[in-house]
């Protein structure tokens, strides 16, 4: 399991090639009721704040394991994480993808370097490429989220956190295998047990919410979300997530594609941010007094909202700051 010592010593391991991302005031989103701040995740070189688990998961291999290559399913953003820190660390990353990926995902892990294989129509059945390659040619893989390595890597976006707001009283983060709010919950709680954590999810294929209702790891339906780097399962064999959300994470809420494109049109003209849905779930729930009405107590004072990334087909971004995105269409929920 991982903890708060692993956390430190993965901050080591990602020193380098992991950006120290700022924690960056937001008094357009800010209010009488609380001071924002945004946690730039954005600013990683990949785009993503996936890069932090997979450097350090790659830096603790040998160097003939490294030869002969990681490999991953991935939805886009751990994908050309794992591509870009072997690529860095002199090792070779093969990446599985199900059909369901965008293409500019695709391009973006190959561009890296990487030998992208697309394979199924879930990431389960991508999975099955990976455990192959492992049987037959020796690869190491580093799954997006439920390795105790790759959470502790998260888990260093924590302790920025904290070190640049010892006050933070509230954390918002999008969830879906949970290895990111996983490392942010121990490392934070570790340290200040009061802080409150809150996940959020697309209500189009919340795998961890309904496994935290039906009190073990289920599947759901994959569907296609504007928030695509949080769809996917959370594996019905899930050793590290299911019960690290279940023990420290204080809410999850689930949220429409309308309060997703609504977050990614706030992010942009309240605080300047380009972000994909997955990154804008936070500011939907800060801008969103109906949801913010599902919490079991008002939001605390001092926010911190993780904006975890920025990998969006720009012709998508453009229609829903334009308001012709298709989520933005219908009903009001
Ligand atoms: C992977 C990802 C998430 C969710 O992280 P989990 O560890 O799977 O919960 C959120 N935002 C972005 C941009 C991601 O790539």
């Amino acid at each position: 399991m991982s903890n708060l010592d692993a956390i430190y010593r993965a901050r080591k391991n990602v020193q380098g090639l992991v950006t120290r991302t700022p924690l960056l005031p937001a008094p357009g989103l800010s209010g009488d009721r609380h001071e924002v701040r945004l946690k730039l995740e954005t600013l990683q070189p990949t785009g993503a704040f996936k890069l932090r688990g997979a450097v350090n998961a790659v830096s603790r291999l040998s160097r003939e394991q490294l030869e002969r290559g990681v490999v991953c399913v991935s939805t886009g953003n751990h994908g050309r994480a794992l591509a870009y820190a072997a690529n860095r660390m002199g090792g070779k990353a093969t990446i599985c993808v199900s059909r369901l990926v965008p293409q500019n995902k695709i391009d973006a892990i190959a561009a890296l370097g990487a030998e992208v294989v697309v394979t199924g129509e879930s990431q389960d059945e991508a999975q099955q490429q990976v455990e192959y390659l492992v049987r037959e040619q020796g690869m190491s893989e580093i799954p997006p989220f439920d390795h105790a390595d790759v959470i502790a890597g998260q888990g260093t976006m924590g302790l920025e956190i904290l070190e640049d707001w010892p006050e933070v009283d509230t954390v918002l983060a999008g969830l879906s295998g949970g290895g990111l709010i996983s490392g942010v919950a121990i490392a934070m709680k570790t340290i200040n047990p009061a802080i409150r954590v809150i996940g959020l999810s697309p209500e189009r294929g919340a795998a961890m919410a309904a496994s935290l209702d039906a009190g073990k790891p289920v599947e759901v339906e994959e569907l296609e979300t504007l928030a695509d780097s949080l769809g996917g399962g959370i594996g019905l064999e899930n050793k590290f997530t299911f019960q690290h959300v279940r023990g420290l994470v204080d809410e999850v809420l689930l949220l429409s594609e309308k309060q997703i494109a609504r977050g990614m049109q706030s992010l942009f003209t309240k605080a300047r941010q380009v972000a994909e849905g997955s990154g804008a779930v936070g500011v939907a729930l800060l801008t969103d007094p109906a949801l913010q009405g599902q919490l079991s107590r008002p939001l605390g004072k001092r926010v911190a909202v993780v904006v975890s990334g920025n990998n969006v087909d720009m012709d998508d971004f453009q229609r829903v700051i334009d308001g012709s995105h298709p989520a933005l269409k219908g009903e009001d929920s």
